[in-house]
């Protein structure tokens, strides 16, 4: 008997699968038959295709740890009935989700393919159907031992497979919605699907896949930009329990050589907070050593976030913090360590 392999869909919301409100004319979540309906090229997969839906679905604006958690312990229950999972999302914070669930899932043995659309599926010119036929392509690829051709979590949009904790959403109005600026695509499909394995994480095949449920989100994002205000940065720095910060620096980790502003990055270190240093470019690395300006913030206690994506740090720190709730030293040292192969070390 052929084997027939198995995916399960998991509908979250977002644009995909949203219809148009004839009074407001807003588009807003509809309900999963509706998404089907709108994709009868599904049953020409000899693949059975369960489906699981969030109650109610919702704009990917309103995605909250919460709904990580859900999502993680989804994956996690039906594990051993699936060969991959298909998460269908908004795109708005897609990478997001992306990158926690990458931490989420430690040793990720099984495609988790997240893909929405920028054009409802109802509507003709819909990318959405694209996305979604060849995620179930690609959560069902195997290679000759068994094993599955894409054993992370991935973003799939505008005909490229990304590393879902390396991506960032790129364009509001584009197809090709989403980009990995610092990582070259896992699968690029063109007429041909092409796997570039070299690329993929090596999980320990022999070992369970563990998930996590825990994230704490104790943590904030802030820009640094000319004219910034010392009371509106003292006041993030010394936010009662806030444990980690997510700094946005210029160039490659640079940052004003404002004495107030060092002093008030020493203090928040020196309290125990977290605080990473992430660009604001979209492409290259922070390399807090190459200048004057930022070899100050290394030494007020700001460590590097390397080339990650600001939704990577951001997410990481939350998992880390709820491993590792009073420790920010070890927490410091593993945002500069790949766990998931999101920083280039
Ligand atoms: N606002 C929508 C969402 O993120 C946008 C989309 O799906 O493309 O849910």
């Amino acid at each position: 008997m052929t084997y027939r392999s198995k995916v399960l869909l998991i509908y979250t919301g977002g644009t995909i699968g949203m219809n148009r409100n004839p009074h407001t004319g807003a588009l807003e979540p509809f309900d999963f038959e509706h998404l089907l309906y709108n994709v009868p090229e599904l049953k020409q997969f000899d693949t059975q295709i369960d489906t699981y839906q969030f109650d109610p679905p919702i704009d990917s604006s309103d995605m909250s740890p919460r709904h990580w958690t859900d999502l993680s312990h989804c994956i996690a229950d039906h594990y051993n009935d699936y060969d991959g999972f298909i998460v269908l999302h908004g795109t708005d914070t897609m990478a997001y989700t992306a990158s926690a669930l990458s931490y989420m899932l430690e040793n990720l043995t099984k495609p988790v393919i997240i893909t929405g659309s920028q054009l409802p599926i109802g509507q003709l010119r819909t990318d959405g159907k694209e996305n979604l036929i060849t995620a179930v392509e690609i959560a069902t690829a195997r290679d000759e031992e068994g094993h599955a051709m894409v054993p992370e979590v991935g973003i799939y949009f505008g005909g490229h497979l990304l590393r879902g904790n390396r991506t960032t959403k790129q364009s509001a109005e584009e197809f090709n919605a989403f980009e990995s600026f610092n990582y070259p695509h896992l699968v690029n499909a063109g007429v041909n699907i092409t796997y570039h394995r070299e690329r993929m994480l090596k999980p320990d095949w022999e070992k369970p896949m563990t998930p996590h449920f825990r994230l704490d989100n104790n943590v904030i994002i802030f820009s640094l930009f000319p004219g910034i205000r010392e009371d509106l940065i003292r006041h993030i720095i010394h936010t009662p329990n806030l444990k980690a910060i997510v700094m946005r620096t210029f160039g490659s980790g640079n940052a004003p050589q404002s004495p107030w502003l060092l002093k008030a990055l020493r203090e928040g270190t020196r309290n125990g907070k977290v605080i990473v240093n992430i660009s604001q470019c979209m492409q290259g690395a922070v390399e807090m050593s190459r200048y004057d300006c930022g070899f100050h913030l290394q030494e007020a206690g700001v460590v590097s976030g390397y080339d990650q994506t600001v939704e990577s740090a951001v997410t990481k720190l939350m998992f880390l913090q709820s491993h590792y709730p009073d420790d920010p030293d070890t927490i410091r040292r593993l945002m500069g360590q790949s766990l998931r192969g999101e920083i280039t070390v």
